[in-house]
């Protein structure tokens, strides 16, 4: 634990990556001590497989789904991206609509495939306007190829909820593929892969607590998956290479401690809805208010107090919250999520505050103190300057 200013530092950025479980790194180093190949036929061989099934059949059930239908990938991000090549793949879809607030790793794998990116735009709230969708595919044409649709469940900097499942019933009017990025919510909140009625679900292990590096992609029948790396025909032929066991078990455990806590991650909403308010009071816009939300996360904005000055201000006080989207380059752009839900200027001033698993009420109060008193400083850097002279 680091400490600042003799206080233990207070860890609110759960979406960039939540703290692995205790029972993730139990699993972990159980199955790295172990070793062996799953492919291998002995009796090491068939310890790492059933670790694998072990995992697979955890992690398939924490968003309710078969087991059967639940390949291994690296991350979310690979998840995304075998969803949309597989759609692709297939020779029938020629163009893809995407959700406006759209994590990079679809944004760019769907522009990266050359093919038409149509942007399904979001109401204020952040929430994708499903009115906008049934006019777009009543108005597709068959030189359109089978309708491809990207949405996700949550979004990772607002938390907002999207009505993935009203989406799907209009997707499969259409004969299309809904492809949902579940990355976020899994874990979270319910999820109920076969009552969505998506024909993909994306997952990822770190954000629930389990290791970096390993995520799934959920496939219902109705979808054709085509594999991106050829070889030793692991994972049934759609994702070649040795399973990264550990990972997965780890994937596997945290899964199931997720699912275990599922009835209290509900807590978070009001603990960080106390706070909200607080920073309201002060003048924040609270991003995705009045819309449904993933319960540990808080996206404000102030006109005032760029991003990147924020999260500063917080880590000097041991207060860990990213800029909206962490970002692999750790420079803070402005939210382009808030910048499609209408931000414009106040993009600038995002900071996104997400717990999870281990947060606490008071971890949620610390924030809001902390907050609070680096923006008043802001607000008078001449009294501050007179105070230190
Ligand atoms: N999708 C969403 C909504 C995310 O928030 C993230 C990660 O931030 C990803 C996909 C990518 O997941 P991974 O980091 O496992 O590749």
């Amino acid at each position: 634990m680091t400490v600042s200013a003799g206080r233990p530092s207070i860890y609110l950025d759960h979406n960039a990556t939540a703290p692995v479980r205790p029972e993730a790194v139990a699993t972990i180093c159980a199955a790295l001590q172990a070793s062996g190949n799953p492919s291998s036929v002995h009796a090491a061989g068939r310890a790492a497989r059933a670790r694998v099934e072990d995992a697979r059949a955890s992690v398939a059930a924490l968003v309710g789904a078969s087991p059967e239908g639940l390949v291994f990938t690296s991350g979310g991000t690979e998840a995304n991206a075998l969803a949309i090549d597989s759609a692709i793949a297939t020779g029938e879809v020629r163009r893809l609509v995407i959700g406006a607030t759209e994590h990079e790793a679809v944004v760019n794998t769907a522009r990266a495939s050359g093919l038409p990116v149509e942007i399904w735009p979001v109401d204020s709230r952040g929430v994708a306007d499903l009115d906008w969708l049934g006019a777009r595919l009543q108005a597709w044409t068959p030189e359109d190829g089978r309708p491809f649709v990207a949405l996700m469940l949550a979004n990772n900097e607002t938390g907002v909820i999207q009505p993935a499942a009203s989406a799907s019933a209009l997707v499969h009017a259409a004969g299309g593929w809904l492809h949902v990025d579940a990355v976020q919510a899994a874990g979270k909140i319910a999820v109920d892969f076969t009552a969505l009625g998506a024909n993909t679900l994306a997952l990822s292990a770190h954000k629930i607590g389990g290791p970096q590096g390993v995520g799934g992609l959920i496939y219902g029948q109705r979808a054709r998956i085509s594999p991106r790396l050829h070889g030793g025909g692991q994972e049934r032929g759609l994702r070649a290479g040795t399973e990264n066991v550990a990972g997965i078990s780890g994937f596997g455990a945290a899964a199931e401690a997720a699912r275990r806590d599922l009835p209290t991650a509900s807590h978070q909403a009001a603990w960080r809805d106390a706070a909200a308010a607080r920073l309201a009071e002060a003048g924040a816009v609270i991003a995705g208010e009045g819309a449904e939300r993933l319960p540990g996360v808080l996206c404000m904005a102030v006109a005032d107090f760029p991003s990147a000055l924020q999260v500063m201000s917080l880590d000097l006080e041991g207060v860990q919250v990213s800029a909206g989207a962490a970002c692999s380059s750790g420079k803070v752009k402005p939210s382009g999520v808030l910048a499609a839900m209408g931000y414009g200027e106040l993009a600038s001033g995002t900071l996104r505050a997400s717990g999870g698993w281990n947060t606490t009420e008071q971890d949620w109060d610390r924030f809001a103190d902390v907050w609070l008193a680096a923006y008043a400083r802001r607000q008078k850097p001449a009294g501050r300057v007179k105070e230190l002279a």
